[in-house]
């Protein structure tokens, strides 16, 4: 029954307090990405065959991988010469012929370009940003293990990715060239799994787990299969965003044998949800291997209600449930690309209602210092007492909500009804 309208604290709620960030628009009329996909291949890497381009160990050995490679492709400016090369003496280019055709080189603010190519503001020293801000190496139980949550570890098998995303959590890795961890540090990682019967999630990741050859995946996923209490493995990967080519028939049909193996991904606008990228979903689903979406709120890229409404659509009609929309962490090199909170809350509150639970991912924040996770939304509470709840929906209106009669108040454990306690932290901005 709506009964009132809430006022609000007007900056944190009211979407049209923000135009749209350059580059964030997604205009109905825009290119598709797999069209603009073939003409800049044509216009770019008309001389490559088909089965090169399809292979992914040509995209792999093709990447552009310094300024020289890129000026070849594409002019640059003096200056642009300049700074790119001062950015890639900290942190390195990497980006694979098919990221770079996904690019729309007419734009200096295509959010797709944003992600990949150099800029400047990545040497600004902020002061308060740091290299390991989640602490991770605080963590390791072992080299490239991290233990961080009860039940749960990170092994980080290689710091090689098919393309180096400007806004990457683990940059700090870039400058240590490339490595894939050796056969003993691989079995140290086990041991500690092995030894530690509450683990029972493994996440593989890097770097990206799926620049290892099949077989040497294989060997990983193997050892974790024969370890009893290791429930389920999970692989974090941008391949299928960058590189989908490596989602071949040969490495499904291996992850299919040690299932259940989940996949994660990392798309961050709809552009990059080409035919290649859905095809590249599909065939890994097909293999009984769910797959789920974690992006990064990203300035210029996909900080706006429209972006984020678009790349949620996107991915449901891709069958990849988007799963998590992080808050950009505290990373040195990566300022320019952060976003603040409250958009990201206003986003999450223009997504709620207008499209389906199933599109709207969980928006958190990975706590500096190994913290951990916390999601992060606007509370739809607005009073409670004695089992009568007040809420406010999507639109602001007012709807009351009674507890089943005959059901005590749950107390904390000091006595107290904890009534009392949701009360003291209701939001401060909702007035009725
Ligand atoms: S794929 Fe992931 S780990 Fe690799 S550079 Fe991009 S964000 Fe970083």
């Amino acid at each position: 029954m709506a009964q009132a309208t809430i006022t609000r604290q007007k900056d944190l709620f009211d979407l049209s307090a923000d135009e749209e960030p350059p580059g964030c628009t997604v205009n109905e009329a825009d290119e598709p990405p797999s069209l603009r996909l073939l003409r800049n291949r044509e216009k770019f890497f008309s001389n490559v065959r088909d089965e090169d381009w399809n292979d992914w160990k040509w995209q792999f050995r093709n990447r552009i991988s310094s300024i020289e490679d890129l000026t070849k492709l594409t002019p640059l400016s003096l200056r642009d010469q300049v700074n790119m090369t001062l950015v890639t003496n900290k942190y390195p280019i990497s980006i694979t012929p098919y990221y770079f055709c996904l690019i729309n080189h007419d734009d200096p603010a295509d959010p797709v370009r944003r992600q990949a190519m150099p800029a400047i503001e990545e040497t600004a020293l902020t002061g308060i940003l740091s290299e390991d801000p989640l602490e991770e190496e605080r963590d390791s139980v072992v080299p490239g293990l991290v233990h961080r949550y009860p039940d749960r570890v990170l092994m980080v098998v290689t710091d090689i990715c098919p393309m180096l995303c400007r806004h990457c959590t683990r940059k700090r890795e870039w400058r240590h060239g490339r490595w894939v961890r050796k056969p003993e540090e691989i079995d140290r990682m086990i041991a500690y799994i092995r030894d530690n019967a509450a683990i029972r999630d493994v996440i593989v990741s890097g770097g990206d787990p799926l620049t290892l050859s099949t077989r040497q995946l294989e060997c990983i996923l193997k050892k974790l299969r024969q370890i009893e209490h290791v429930e389920i493995i999970r692989i974090g990967s941008r391949v299928p965003v960058v590189m989908p080519q490596r989602i071949d028939d040969e490495l499904c049909n291996m992850l299919e044998k040690y299932a259940p193996i989940w996949l994660n991904t990392h798309f961050n606008t709809v552009r990059e949800l080409t035919d290649e990228a859905r095809t590249a979903c599909d065939r890994i689903l097909r293999h009984g291997i769910p797959v789920n979406n974690q992006s990064v709120l990203l300035a210029g890229v996909n900080d706006s209600v429209q972006a984020q409404t678009a790349l949620c659509h996107g991915l449901l009609r891709a069958k990849v449930r988007p799963y998590y929309l992080f808050q950009a962490d505290e990373v040195e090199g990566t300022e320019h690309l952060r976003t603040t909170v409250e958009k990201g809350l206003r986003i999450i509150e223009g997504l709620r209602g207008h499209t389906s639970g199933l599109g709207i991912p969980t928006y958190v924040i990975d706590l500096p210092g190994g913290g951990g996770k916390v999601p992060l939304q606007t509370s739809y509470l607005v009073s409670r007492s004695d089992g009568h709840f007040v809420f406010k929906n999507y639109k602001g209106k007012i709807y009351h909500y009674h507890n089943p009669k005959g059901v005590q108040a749950e107390t904390g454990r000091n006595g107290k009804s904890k009534v009392n306690n949701l009360q003291m932290a209701l939001p401060e901005m909702v007035a009725v």
